[in-house]
């Protein structure tokens, strides 16, 4: 057989997939994969079934349902004050997934340098290499995943075309602060850049804190992707709708590369979505709320076994430091003996870094799951390792 693409035969099978397919095999509770236990809002799937049912089941419009771009526009001015065109400045893709891929794709050439924070989310590197990128990592340290503004400046060359950030961010649950949005805005803007911004955690994120777009900063609404998605905001993370926001020019470039991907999304789905994303503000409140108190209520199980756990200001991630409790192997082992002996799976978090020195004493948690879960999960670590 002659060979495969050469940058992804360079990849394994996502961490995700190895983890959830172990976790099923030794009947191990999930926090690996980071999925919610509990299925997003009855009234929303309700209309998505009658849409289903009452039809039309055809193509939808490649940019998304009118009805859901609207939302989009709306949602981004009521929580953001940003003034969004539906008609020219947004774009339903299928999941934040496809939309950044369509970023990727629609704004790179091959040999432009994208600068991204590690560690990162899985399908970021790939989707860089596939696209021709060359990667410029800016390394963040735990506890407080600060950014070194030296190491960031040096990130950036003649030859960045962009930077690929996610806030709050899988997997530190970091929420860059404001003076490090704006650095990273400078940098955009005296590089003639792009920044392409994940912001699916949007809505998951604790304490008085506020989300903040960097597009919502001074000059980046022209250089600025903005992508969030149904999956978290609603719990419903199989259904793979997302949505991208950005100036005229910006969308119509990346809506180049989103029709020959998947053209479009189902419209049973993005009608759904539409109605959800109208929601009052009590319901935006509980899914921080509910999200906070489990992060604490399994970040105190988690402490009183004796684990040190990272900062988590926001998403449905916690880190726990594997020698606190006197593991010293890597922690790839610490999860698989996990996810085998004690019963409960997390993600080994070298998994999301690609140079050199990975931190190997780091598993993720995921806690979107009911109370009793994590309890049951606190309790069979706690057995093993008191
Ligand atoms: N970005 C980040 C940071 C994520 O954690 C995830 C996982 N859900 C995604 C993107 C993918 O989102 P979607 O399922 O909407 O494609
Ligand atoms: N975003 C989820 C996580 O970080 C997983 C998504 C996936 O499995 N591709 O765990």
């Amino acid at each position: 057989m002659k060979p495969s693409n050469t940058v992804l035969s360079s990849f394994g099978t996502t961490i995700f997939e190895v983890m959830s397919k172990l976790a099923i095999e030794h009947g191990a509770i999930n926090l690996g994969q980071g999925f919610p236990d509990e299925d997003g809002p009855e009234d929303i799937r309700v209309l998505a079934a009658n849409a289903t049912a009452e039809g039309p089941n055809q193509y939808p419009p490649m940019m998304g349902l009118p009805e859901l771009r609207q939302a989009v526009a709306t949602h981004d001015y009521r929580f953001y004050g940003l003034s969004v065109n539906w008609q020219t400045d947004t774009l339903v893709t299928s999941g934040a997934t496809e939309a950044l891929a369509a970023c990727l794709l629609g704004l790179l050439n091959p040999g432009d340098e994208v600068v991204l924070f590690e560690p990162l989310y899985d399908c970021y590197l790939p989707m860089v290499k596939l696209a021709g990128g060359i990667p410029k990592f800016v390394r963040l340290d735990p506890p407080h995943w600060t950014i070194d503004p030296e190491k960031l400046k040096s990130a950036f060359s003649d030859k960045t075309k962009l930077v690929l950030m996610n806030s709050p961010m899988n997997p530190t649950g970091k929420v860059f602060s404001v003076e490090e949005l704006q650095q990273i805005a400078d940098l955009v803007t005296a590089h003639d850049a792009y920044a392409i911004c994940d912001e699916v955690y949007e809505h998951i994120i604790f304490g008085d804190r506020r989300h903040v777009p960097l597009m919502s900063l001074p000059g980046m609404g022209e250089r600025t992707i903005r992508i969030a998605s149904a999956g978290k905001t609603f719990s419903l993370t199989g259904w793979k709708v997302g949505y991208a926001t950005g100036c005229a020019d910006m969308i119509a470039r990346i809506s180049k590369a989103h029709q020959f991907l998947v053209f479009t999304t189902p419209p049973n789905l993005q009608k759904a979505v539409a109605f959800g994303l109208g929601k009052e503000d009590p319901f935006y409140e509980d899914l921080k709320q509910s999200m906070q108190s489990k992060r604490d209520l399994f970040r105190s199980g988690l402490e009183r076994i004796g684990f040190e756990t990272a900062e988590c200001g926001g998403t449905y991630f916690l880190n726990a430091d594997i020698s606190s409790v006197g593991f010293d192997g890597t922690d790839e082992e610490f999860c698989r003996l996990i996810t085998t002996e004690v019963g409960v799976a997390a993600v080994p978090f070298s998994a999301f870094y690609q140079s050199e020195n990975a931190k190997q004493n780091f598993a993720r948690f995921c806690f979107c799951k009911k109370d009793e879960v994590l309890e049951e999960a606190v309790e069979k670590l706690a057995g093993f390792f008191s």
